[in-house]
């Protein structure tokens, strides 16, 4: 199998500390070994490689940001370079542990009970329960704040009613982090696989993010007990900090992508011959492409290095995470369109990546704030003014 050499044109490594080459080495390794044997079968068949999910518990993957249960208490410059090499791989294995990490572990861990923390946290890091998080609802995806999803007070319990959807890892979830409405405001609820009145229905026909489970949450009358309520969540801000969490992996995440791209798209243009025997590589429009991206690409390790090091440090806010997922999955797409039009026809073909990462980005440009609503944190944060509405 070959080994993925990295991108590196100024010396980025040299930013990086012992351990957090370590870390970046392990989780390659695993993305070689383990990951690119099987994920363009698994993008074929619509499959996740659910195989794979012990395995990264084992590596310390879920949650790896996270200290306590099991966790691997890692830097969030490592559990940035761990998300880089999964999406390169392919996006919806990054999504797993994403989900995973950022939208399950970490809200259990910040506004959940000690008794669900003990409950859940060191099962999922193991991987030997999986997790998903229900937001979005068929009318509000941009403006969760509509949400329509009860949840009234029913003697020492609450009951749920409403229905979620475009949820990732839905069907195949031990636990659902559930937002819904209640009268005090926006609440967060755990909601066990089995319990009546909860169902799940895949969604199928998607040509983007094939290798990971997208679900729609169903809940009718579905009564769960006060304990299951996470007793710190308060509010919208609460399903907020956690997507902030995810968005900052996701902006480490997409690097990935784009670098196995590039590297794909540059190392056949010197092999590919066209005109008098000549490699394309020695064409000029061939080569301002290459520099475009590996400048991109510079460009983007750079921002989320400096974002990680600031969120280590408790500088980090969300418009700066908003930054970093704007403007690195942009990058990504480029990165991706360009290194499919450097390969010609070879570049729709799944023999090799650029489509199916090109086809996953599309997703990621979507979820998790979607670049417009990216621009307008952004454009909140520098003319204080919301521009929303
Ligand atoms: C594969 C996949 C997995 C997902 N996983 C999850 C998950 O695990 N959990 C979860 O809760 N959700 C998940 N989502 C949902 C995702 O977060 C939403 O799709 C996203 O928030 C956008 O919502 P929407 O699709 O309803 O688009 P809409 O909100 O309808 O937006 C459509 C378009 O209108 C634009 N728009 C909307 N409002 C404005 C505005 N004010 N100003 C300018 N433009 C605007 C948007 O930018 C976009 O271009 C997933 C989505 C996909 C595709």
């Amino acid at each position: 199998m070959a080994r993925f050499p990295g991108v590196d044109y100024v010396l980025f490594d040299s930013q990086l500390n012992e351990q957090e080459l370590m870390v970046r080495q392990t989780a390659r390794q695993f993305v070689d070994d383990r990951v690119i044997p099987v994920i363009r079968d698994c993008f074929r068949e619509g499959r996740f490689p659910s195989e794979l999910a012990l395995e990264m518990g084992r590596l310390g993957f879920f949650g790896a940001n996270l200290d306590g249960y099991g966790c691997a208490g890692m830097s969030n410059v490592e559990y940035g370079l761990i998300m880089q090499e999964l999406e390169r791989g392919d996006s919806g294995v990054r999504s797993f542990v994403s989900v995973q990490g950022a939208l399950v572990m970490y809200p259990i861990l910040t506004f959940g009970s000690k008794d669900q923390r003990e409950k859940w946290l060191p099962r999922m890091a193991a991987g030997e329960a999986i997790g998903c998080f229900g937001l979005t609802e068929p009318d509000f995806g941009s403006n969760p704040a509509g949400m329509k999803t009860t949840a009234k007070r029913d003697g020492d319990g609450w009951v749920l009613n409403g229905e979620k959807t475009w949820i990732t890892n839905g069907s195949v979830a031990d636990v659902a982090v559930v937002w819904a409405r209640a009268e005090e405001g926006i609440r967060g609820f755990l909601v066990e696989r089995g319990t009546p009145g909860y169902g799940t229905s895949d969604i199928h026909g998607k040509l983007s993010m094939r290798a990971s489970t997208t679900s729609s949450l169903a809940f009718s009358d579905c009564r769960v007990p006060a304990s299951a309520q996470l007793p710190e969540a308060k509010g919208l801000k609460a399903p907020l900090a956690c997507l902030s969490q995810a968005r900052f992996g996701i902006g480490w995440g997409v690097i990935g992508a784009a670098m196995d791209c590039y590297e794909t798209a540059r190392s056949y243009t010197v092999l590919r011959k066209q005109f008098d025997d000549r490699p394309i590589a020695s064409h000029q429009l061939v080569q301002e492409k290459l520099a475009d991206m590996i400048t991109e690409i510079t460009k983007a390790q750079l921002l989320a290095l400096h974002l990680g090091r600031l969120k280590d440090t408790g500088k980090i806010e969300p418009a700066h995470i908003s930054m970093l997922k704007r403007n690195n999955v942009r990058m990504a797409l480029d990165c991706a369109r360009l290194s499919r039009d450097l390969m010609g026809a070879n570049g729709i073909i799944d023999e090799y990546p650029i489509m199916r990462h090109l086809c996953n980005l599309e997703t990621v440009k979507t979820y998790e704030g979607t670049d417009h609503i990216h621009a307008l944190v952004i454009g909140e944060r520098v003319t204080g003014v919301a521009a929303y509405r």
